[in-house]
This record gives structure tokens, C-alpha cells and sequence, in this order.
């Protein structure tokens, strides 16, 4: 966040008493107002991994700097909030959306809001001071999966909540502000206008055609193979035809879900090694981009759905959205797809190797 800013925030800024979620009254997109999230730390942009890594909050050993655990992968004997864990999740300390309270929803003549019930988790993916993802080894990535899936297990007990937004922000320009690996799950009470707009999409396609157009996609692209990056048992990574961001990489399950949280086993064995191959691939082809992923699932209300089908999506922040994709909602991608794809295939990288 500007400097600038957060001076005026921190001596004007009157703190509303809980976030608030507005709706633009013409496209229907919601808006989160938080003002605690004005007073976030900035980035620790200067500090080197090794003798400061210790004031991380996010280091085993730190555990009494972060808000008590709500889940964590630890050894059997091992106290919680205590040092032991592989996986730790915790709320965020700045929450964009709060889990007590109700909806309240309320209208003012043309103006919809409710109150911003919500669930704000950060993912510790590993107990030492690791920066990058694509170091931690498949099995502790396919416990960080794990853990997704259990938290949006059991957050959609909370009939208040409607969906469930894994991400994962990397680097200054990706939006983090915390350099040891972690992800972030935010769960709404309405479905995001994103995830919407896909939903609505493919059900269309769904009615003309009685598929599921994600299924069609992985086939297409299994019988073109000009944009496939990786092509593994039960997953198909891929650079997009309509890529709106170079790099830009699509990871989907052969096999038709259209719930994260109902992934098999087999899945997440796969998905481990999947990930890993992706963001090494993105490391050596791309020096180490800023990045953002996120997975795209259907909401946590709904019953399994025929023609939604849930997917990664891996955005490396190379080029910055400016006005003409402010105003228009187009993007201009200076890499064609069968390019970006072509380059990560071809880049060669060992799973086995340590850093
Ligand atoms: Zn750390
Ligand atoms: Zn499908
Ligand atoms: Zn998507």
C-alpha cells in the first residue's frame, strides 16, 4: 500500500465497526469495505531470509505472534499454538470480513448492503522460513490441498456462507505482504461476480449442448497439444486460448468435479506433483515472477453440478492492468498462449533437486 495513504488512513481513517459489503446498484458487483485492512503492516520489503526471517510471524517458533490456530497438520504429541506443525491455518489478523454477527441485509432506495460475515484464513504452508512454494516438497503441497479442502468442509456447515475463495498472492506486485509461503482463503455470503459470470457461461453451454464445457476443453486441448504446458493422469495444465494475462496457466481435472472439496485422493496425489512442475517451470522460464493463483470452485451451498467443473488458475504478474483494462474489461496480452505454453513445456526442471 502507498505510503502516502497510510499515513492519511492511520491519523483520518474512523474504523467502521465491522466490514461492510455494498452493491453497485448498475453491474451487480459487491464491494468490501474493511478499514481494518488499512492498517496492515507494509511488506518488510528489505529483509533478507536469514537472521530476520526470526521476527516472521509465520516461522515455527512464532506461534504466539499470530491469532490462535484454527487447524493444523502437527506431530501427534505436539500442543497446539505450540511449534510441531506442518500446515498451520489462523485468521487473518487484518480480516477483510468477519465470521461473527449476522447478515443484516438492508436496502436505501436504490443501495443494497449487509454486514461483511466472512471467513478470513491465512495457510502457513511450511514451519521454516521458506519464500517460494515451488521448494516446499510435493507431499507437504499436497497437505497444503488438504488442507483447503477440510477448511471449505468445514466452513460449509455455516449456512451464512455461500463461497469459498482459495488464492495465493506472491510478490510485492502480486498483492502479498508477507514474503514466507502462505495462501489465503476468503468465504463470502454471495457468489464473487467472477465466478458468476463462469457459472453462468458454461451452464449456457451446458443447455445447448448437454456438456460440460471444461470437459470439452480438456479434450480439445489433449487433441491440439499446442498449449499444453503439462499432461498428467488426472490433470491438464495449459495456457488458455483466450489468455488475458502471458503465462497465464490453467490447471483442470480430467475427470468432471465441480467441488474442490470433493477432490479423491488419487487427485491430490497428482495435483502435488502438478504444482510443484508448474511454479519451477514459472521460477527458471520467468526469474521468479510475482504471481497470483487462485481456484475457481463452485459455491459451498450448491449441490454437485454437471456443468461446472473446478480449476486452477496461475496468473505470473508480468505486464500491469492499466486503463484501457480498467475501462473496458479487455486485456491486451503481448504473448500468444501457444507460445507462453511451448516455453514452459520446453523448460526442463527437477523435482528431486534441492535448492
Ligand atoms: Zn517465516
Ligand atoms: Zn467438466
Ligand atoms: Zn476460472
Amino acid at each position: 500500500m502507498n505510503s502516502a495513504f497510510l499515513a492519511y488512513a492511520s491519523e483520518h481513517l474512523r474504523g467502521l465497526p465491522i466490514p461492510q459489503l455494498r452493491k453497485d446498484p448498475i453491474v451487480g458487483r459487491w464491494v468490501i469495505i474493511a478499514t481494518d485492512r488499512a492498517k496492515r503492516p507494509l511488506a518488510p520489503k528489505l529483509e533478507a531470509p536469514s537472521p530476520q526471517a526470526k521476527l516472521c510471524p509465520f516461522c515455527a517458533g512464532q506461534e504466539a505472534k499470530t491469532p490462535n490456530e484454527i487447524l493444523a497438520y502437527r506431530k501427534g504429541d505436539s500442543e497446539p499454538n505450540k511449534p510441531g506443525w506442518r500446515v498451520r491455518v489462523i485468521p487473518n489478523k487484518f480480516p477483510a470480513l468477519q465470521i461473527e454477527g449476522d447478515l443484516n441485509k438492508r436496502g436505501e432506495g436504490i443501495y443494497d448492503r449487509m454486514n461483511g460475515i466472512g471467513a478470513h484464513e491465512v495457510i502457513i504452508e511450511c514451519p521454516h522460513h521458506e519464500m517460494s512454494m515451488a521448494n516446499l516438497s510435493e507431499e507437504n503441497i499436497r497437505e497444503v490441498f488438504w488442507v483447503y479442502r477440510d477448511r471449505l468442509v468445514d466452513l460449509k456447515k455455516d449456512r451464512r456462507l455461500v463461497y469459498g475463495m482459495l488464492f495465493k498472492n506472491v510478490g510485492d506486485a502480486a498483492g502479498a505482504s508477507l514474503e514466507h509461503s502462505h495462501s489465503q482463503l476468503i468465504v463470502t455470503p454471495i457468489v464473487p461476480v467472477n465466478v458468476k459470470e463462469e457459472m453462468t457461461g458454461a451452464q449456457e453451454f451446458f443447455d445447448y449442448r448437454g456438456r460440460c464445457i471444461f470437459c470439452d476443453m480438456v479434450t480439445q486441448e489433449l487433441s491440439t497439444e499446442q498449449r499444453i504446458v503439462l499432461d498428467t493422469p488426472h490433470f491438464l495444465a495449459f495456457a488458455p486460448f483466450a489468455s488475458r494475462f502471458p503465462f497465464e496457466t490453467w490447471i483442470l481435472p480430467k475427470a468432471h468435479g465441480s467441488h474442490f472439496e470433493n477432490i479423491h485422493k488419487s487427485e491430490v496425489d497428482d495435483l502435488g506433483t502438478v504444482l510443484k512442475t508448474i511454479l519451477m517451470k514459472q521460477e527458471v522460464a520467468l526469474d521468479r515472477p510475482a504471481y497470483n493463483y487462485i481456484i475457481h470452485t463452485s459455491p459451498l451451498d450448491s449441490q454437485p453440478l454437471a456443468h461446472y467443473h473446478w480449476h486452477i488458475e496461475i496468473i505470473p504478474r508480468l505486464t500491469r492492468v492499466a486503463g484501457f483494462e480498467w475501462g473496458t474489461g479487455f486485456y491486451i496480452n503481448p504473448v500468444p498462449p501457444e507460445q507462453a505454453a511451448g516455453f514452459l513445456r520446453a523448460t526442463e526442471v527437477d523435482l528431486a533437486q534441492k535448492k
